[in-house]
């Protein structure tokens, strides 16, 4: 059973997959109906050759297309920079069709518990690209987590490039919701009525 065991861990290195879920996708992979492990496999290694991190937003691109089409679309606009946790928060609010700015994936946030962080926080590259703008949109989860990296961003861009007006998405939902459960109605609302932060 060595090898359910590692794929069970394998899955369970995932985001948002607990022990219970890893087990179950483990044994649903052993018992391989209908080629499902098989198309998986073909599938992961397609993934894993053909796409990579944009070395500008950090969207999921293919190899050849890097920087993606977001950062080179020249329709798009260089005054607005949205800040985001993860690039899977950039296809979701793409889904609401309400923006047409830049983006920049953090990949990662502040552990103000483990005072750990800022340096995984890509900063360098972030003050780059917002210094080219005119207002960044941190649009940032509501957590404990998020809430300390929004103060953090808004301290360092309000000392470093002072004069970009910094704001915040009008989301309105509970503090713990995430982007990811936002409907793009309501994310696409909740960036036209955006907030100066
Ligand atoms: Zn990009």
């Amino acid at each position: 059973m060595e090898a359910l065991h590692q794929l069970t861990e394998a899955l369970r290195r995932l985001p948002g997959i607990g022990r219970r879920s890893a087990e179950r996708l483990a044994i649903h992979l052993a018992r391989n109906r209908e080629g499902v492990a098989q198309a998986l496999a073909a599938a992961l290694d397609d993934a894993r050759e053909s796409l990579t991190a944009c070395r500008l937003c950090g969207n999921v691109t293919r190899r050849e297309a890097n920087p993606c089409s977001l950062c080179t679309d020249a329709r798009r606009d260089d005054a607005v920079l949205c800040i985001v946790e993860d690039s899977s928060d950039i296809t979701l609010i793409e889904r609401s069709g309400e923006y047409r700015g830049r983006y920049f994936a953090l990949m990662g946030k502040l552990s103000p518990m483990q005072g750990e962080g800022i340096k995984d926080l890509r900063l360098p590259a972030l003050l780059e690209r917002a210094a080219k703008a005119r207002e960044v949109i941190l649009a940032l989860n509501y957590d404990v987590e998020s809430e300390a990296t929004v103060a953090y961003l808004q301290h360092v861009l309000g000392q470093k490039l002072p004069e970009v007006k910094v704001s915040r998405l009008a989301l309105g939902i509970p503090a713990g919701s995430a982007i990811a459960y936002s409907d793009p109605v309501t994310l696409g609302r909740a960036i036209r009525g955006r907030t100066e932060a």
